[in-house]
């Protein structure tokens, strides 16, 4: 048994470690260190002064982890999506959840553009410069118009220049807005005409947004200074499109989304953990000197534990063996394949399973810090223990997108109905029920509904 991973807690015999290479399980003993002495009690700091986490993301930088799944032919780590879970898991569980989200939405702009990266020196001198420059990035996709349908960015467009691509986009929510080095950011493609499943990709760089960094006030993951920024018509050169004009829906499927839910799961069942092994620190400590007991030993607060992570085991188990069929799909996450090959998408067929393990994980994750503020007793309401910290900042994972209810959704209506009827862009009418509400019109109904059309499709024949 390693003590490094113990740090008192729910001990590591309750790891699932077989998913794990000795390299893997060697970089988490680093990196447990490196919470213990850096970013964990950074993470008190920030939550109470709203610090951007830029002190944690450099001793990320320092183990090489700014490019952990970039290929080592462009000095990253080469590591897969096992290992992607695994640091995730353990900064959520160790160090910081806010710092866990920033870097996520680190990965996830890294993942947009290795996915394009061949012969793009745009795309590969910011892969070389990730861990050197302390260079970060982040995903800038929810449209203000469009809530957490972040895959629908109606407020954005782009125009086809004579060397490149002018950018426009406003996004309502951005991690890292304003502290981040480069944004990757989706629009609607330049040969837009009304569809907006026709999307781009661009790589645009700090100078070149508009920010509003350190406005940020929420509930929790007080560091990842989550804001609005716009990009107002920013000309940038062709190979600032990452991939090739209508791209964008591809990337999602295929960069973004598998690996970007696969991570938002395991920095959640990483803050579960950390719930559950303060927990233990707390009711092993607590005793009541009237019946001699200590409260870890009543069987209710053992129940708390049990049930807790029995379900938090099944939520990492869930999320690790999704990561792992990721590698088992991609040759072990080798993306210099999509260069040789780029309409090779071998993700995108384990999309919903990814979209199942973000639901787990946010899903069970606040249960878990429920019932472990409960076992706590009024030590667990108090800012001191951390568990209130942990609390605000673990409800984040629900509410983002694609939201729990959306999921919900997306796989109830996926498994009933098939996945061509999840209609992301709202393209299909539902018939059945234009055909119900039409049959509740009377003649005079009817005959108005009739003129509009034809008045709209007049108009639209005009334009
Ligand atoms: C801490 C934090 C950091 C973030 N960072 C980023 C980032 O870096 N990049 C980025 O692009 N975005 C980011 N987001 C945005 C996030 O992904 C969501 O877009 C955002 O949380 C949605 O908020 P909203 O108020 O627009 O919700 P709304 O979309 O207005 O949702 C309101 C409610 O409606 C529900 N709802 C929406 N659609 C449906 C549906 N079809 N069926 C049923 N219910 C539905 C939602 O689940 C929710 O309960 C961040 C959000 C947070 C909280």
């Amino acid at each position: 048994m390693s003590e490094m991973t113990d740090f008192n807690g729910i001990s590591s015999e309750w790891n699932p470690d077989w998913f794990l290479t000795d390299e893997q399980k060697d970089l988490r003993e680093r990196l447990i260190e490196l919470c213990h002495t850096t970013l964990h009690p950074n993470a008190i700091e920030f939550d109470q002064t709203y610090e951007y986490p830029r002190r944690n993301m450099e001793a990320l930088a320092s183990m090489g982890l700014l490019a952990l799944h970039v290929p080592k032919k462009y000095g990253g780590l080469g590591q897969n999506h096992v290992c992607v879970a695994m640091v995730l898991e353990t900064i959520g569980r160790y160090g910081c959840p806010s710092t866990a989200l920033v870097y996520t939405m680190h990965l996830l702009s890294v993942s947009a553009l290795l996915f394009r990266a061949e012969g793009n020196p745009e795309i590969e001198a910011v892969l070389r410069r990730l861990n050197d420059d302390v260079f970060i990035g982040t995903a800038s996709y929810s449209d203000p118009e469009t809530g957490s349908h972040f895959w629908y960015p109606m407020a954005s467009k782009a125009e086809k220049t004579d060397d490149g691509w002018r950018v426009h986009k406003k996004s309502s929510w951005t991690t890292s807005g304003g502290y981040a080095d480069f944004y990757v950011a989706q629009t609607s493609s330049p040969d837009f005409d009304g569809d907006f499943a026709n999307l781009s990709v661009f790589l645009v760089m700090k100078d070149e947004i508009v920010s509003h960094e350190s406005t940020w006030s929420a509930m929790g993951m007080r560091g990842n200074q989550s804001g609005p920024i716009e990009i107002n018509g920013v000309d940038v050169n062709k190979d600032r499109m990452v991939g090739f004009p209508g791209d964008g829906a591809t990337s999602n499927d295929e960069a973004l989304d598998p690996i970007g839910l696969t991570m938002f799961a395991a920095s959640y069942n990483g803050i579960a953990l950390a719930a559950m092994d303060i927990a233990k620190g707390q009711t092993t400590r607590k005793v009541h000197k009237d019946v001699g007991m200590r409260v870890a030993d009543y069987p209710t607060i053992q129940d708390y534990v049990g049930e807790c992570l029995m379900d938090t085991e099944a939520s990492r188990l869930y999320t690790f063996g999704v990561a792992q069929a990721l590698d088992m799909n991609t040759d072990n996450c080798d993306w210099t394949r999509h260069g040789r090959e780029p309409d090779w998408t071998p993700r995108t067929e384990l999309l919903h399973w990814t979209w199942m393990s973000k639901f787990i994980s946010c899903k069970n994750v606040y249960n878990v810090l429920d019932k472990m503020l409960q076992a706590c007793g009024g030590s667990g309401y108090k800012t001191s223990l951390g568990l209130e910290r942990l609390l605000r900042d673990g409800k984040a994972g629900w509410v983002m997108g694609p939201t729990n209810e959306v999921l919900r959704q997306f796989v109830g209506k996926a498994a009933l109905l098939g996945m061509e009827s999840l209609d992301y862009w709202n393209q299909v009418p539902n018939e059945s029920v234009l055909q119900n509400e039409v049959k509740k019109l009377d003649d005079d109904a009817k005959q108005k509904l009739i003129d509009q059309l034809q008045a709209s499709m007049k108009k639209q024949a005009v334009e």
